[in-house]
């Protein structure tokens, strides 16, 4: 099968300019102008952006959490994906209490078993140490492309983990080449807020945001950089979503340490008083860290731009409003934690920070795509589009209208974030390595087609020889 894509916008993180895309089997054979070649099928892109398929570094599908399940599975999870443009994402394997880490990729393996459609790759969630040979186990697992460790700071009783754990994990990061990832919140200060808050009766959804204030993000990420630096292993902050954490990433970048950081579409556009809406629906933004106030938005456009950081992700976490969300009606603690937003992130990043002139299309590219490919060892297959790259593309419409909602999303979760937001600029094709998976607003490839993805080492290309991470 081959592909001829005429006359697009090639956009990188670090190029722009109009040519043909030739792709050969499932890679990007050639990259030209006015290519005349036979193909199986040709693409007119006159007027389009030929964009890298996004990777988003950072969802959970088909996840236990607070008694009950996220409601995407990987089907359902990975076709929102494809329909924003994102081809490949890493999802988050969670060691059970006294699981082997084995046993736990085997379940996470089985969960995706003919249900992908796009690529995938796993971290592996630390959550218990104290197994026999759990560092050796550990240790061995970027030998088979599970190449980052996350730990959750937060989540007291359930995923959090002491710091003897958060540590022992970076002493063995920092020897087989895993990126540490780390979930930054006191948990331990948190539990005590959510406690007092419940004996005094506050027992609604804005208490959600209350309880962990953004001093308790700001000290957990400051000490998951000192430590990580004390081990000597690299380290990458989940979901960053205020000042307060910003500032110590800021620092420790300053000074050249190997720290990195994301936040989450969600935390550009919603804010904390979304949580006070009223009759329950305050419930739709309990995610963490929660919604923080309006100042903090632009902190975080300033924070992406410049640098201080390098991804945004979704956190795509998906628990419907009517059934799931409803477990904390009573009890904002016992409200499942996440939003989804899988399906909109290119789209909102494009409109609001691009359009609106926030960022570059290139660092949009960057953002998207190919920074988180070089950190978590996807790069240069994934998150780049090159000769040589998978052919992973994204045939963007800069000009097609879209009005986001629940309503025409592919995500099974009954309510969307961004709910009646009107953006300019929608993918029109996305192809899987040289596969089309969608088109004419119809997803037209089979589950099945999308494959586990090996990752590399922390700071290895996943093929050739380079370094993907700059120094
Ligand atoms: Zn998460």
């Amino acid at each position: 099968m081959s592909v001829l894509i005429k006359g697009g916008r090639v956009v990188t993180a670090s190029d722009d300019y109009v040519a043909d895309v030739f792709v050969d089997g499932e890679r990007v054979s050639l990259i030209g102008e006015s290519l005349e070649l036979d193909a199986d099928r040709v693409i007119d892109a006159r007027g389009k952006y030929l964009l890298p398929g996004c990777v988003d570094p950072h969802t959970h599908l088909d996840m236990p959490f607070g008694g009950t399940t996220t409601i995407d599975d990987v089907e359902s999870g990975q076709t929102a994906a494809a329909f924003g443009g994102t081809t490949c994402h890493v999802d988050f394997c969670i060691q059970g209490k006294g699981q082997t880490f084995a046993d736990a990729l085997a379940i996470w393996h089985e969960k995706a078993a003919g249900k992908q459609l796009i690529d995938m790759g796993y971290h592996i969630a630390v959550t218990d140490l104290s197994g026999e040979g759990a560092l050796e186990e550990l240790a061995r697992l970027p030998d088979q492309g599970v190449t980052s460790y996350k730990l959750f700071m937060a989540y007291k009783g359930a995923l959090m983990v002491d710091d003897e754990t958060l540590f022992r994990t970076m002493e063995v990061a920092a020897k087989t080449g895993a990126l540490v990832m780390v979930h930054a919140e006191n948990g331990d200060a948190i539990d005590v807020l959510v406690k007092q808050a419940l004996a005094a009766g506050h027992t609604e959804p804005r208490w959600h945001a209350l309880t962990r204030p953004p001093e308790t993000e700001g000290e957990a990420t400051n000490r998951a950089i000192q430590l990580a630096r004390v081990a000597g292993s690299p380290l990458y902050v989940v979901h960053v979503s205020c000042k307060e954490s910003v500032e110590p990433i800021a620092a420790a970048r300053a000074k050249g340490w190997e720290v990195w950081g994301e936040t989450c579409t969600q935390y550009f556009f919603i804010d904390d008083t979304f949580l006070e809406r009223p009759n329950f629906e305050g419930a739709k933004y309990v995610y963490t860290p929660p919604p923080r106030d309006k100042a903090n938005q632009d902190v975080l456009w300033d924070a992406v731009r410049t640098g201080v950081l390098s991804a945004i992700s979704t956190d795509h976490c998906a628990f419907s409003w009517d059934g799931q969300k409803s477990l904390g009606r009573d009890d904002f603690s016992k409200i499942p934690n996440g939003g989804p937003g899988l399906e909109n992130r290119l789209q909102m990043i494009h409109h609001f920070g691009v359009r609106e002139g926030r960022i570059t299309l290139n660092r949009m590219v960057e953002l998207l795509a190919t920074s988180p490919a070089r950190l978590f060892g996807l790069y240069p297959r994934k998150g780049t589009l090159a000769v040589g790259s998978d052919a992973d593309i994204v045939v963007f419409d800069p000009e097609k209208r879209v009005t986001i909602s629940a309503a025409n999303h592919h995500s099974r979760i009954d309510y969307n974030l961004y709910e009646g937001t009107e953006v300019v600029g929608s993918p029109e094709v996305v192809l899987l390595r040289g596969h089309v998976l969608l088109e004419g607003g119809e997803l037209v490839a089979s589950p099945g087609i999308g494959q586990y993805v090996a990752r590399a080492k922390f700071g290895q290309e996943l093929t050739g020889t380079g370094r993907a991470v700059p120094a």
